[in-house]
């Protein structure tokens, strides 16, 4: 999945918690239960060739737009909030186990193993029907638009 709808989830998480705790066990959990949705993705070319070469380039600007998407809007609107410290912890343990992942891949890390076998799990299976998938693809954006109104409702 995409950053910006993990980011958002995370901060609204964070905005309706502030428990250091409980922020980062829901939202960490939350990037799980966002990847169980069927959904569209980017390809990364450095994720397929673990190289960075040719496409690498391509892959940062992805990214880049994708993190400064809804990291921006989020500061935007929240920034002078007393929930932005719990907005930014849930923004981050949100979009972590994906970091994880790149890390697994390139260094095939044993104690990053158990991260990305749950990963795995739980991230939806590409092989299942796209008509299926795109109903469900609505139920993201649904979740998206959730957690905007979350965060700017105080
Ligand atoms: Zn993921």
């Amino acid at each position: 999945m995409i950053i910006t709808p993990h980011l958002l989830v995370g901060a609204a998480i964070g905005s309706k918690i502030h428990n250091w705790w409980a922020v980062a066990i829901l939202s960490f959990a939350s990037h799980y239960i966002l990847d169980a949705i069927p959904h569209p993705a980017y390809q990364l070319n450095f994720l397929k060739t673990k190289t960075f070469g040719k496409g690498t380039v391509a892959d940062i600007l992805k990214l880049g737009a994708d993190f400064c998407l809804g990291f921006l809007f989020i500061f935007l609107v929240a920034e002078k909030t007393a929930s932005f410290p719990y907005m930014a912890l849930g923004m981050f343990m949100a979009i972590l186990p994906d970091f994880l992942q790149v890390f697994y891949r390139f260094y095939k890390n044993r104690f990053l193993e158990p991260f990305q076998i749950v990963h795995d799990y739980f991230h939806f299976d590409k092989t299942k029907n796209f008509a299926w998938q795109s109903s469900v693809t609505i139920f993201t954006i649904f979740i998206t638009i959730t957690s905007i109104i979350a965060i700017l409702i105080k």
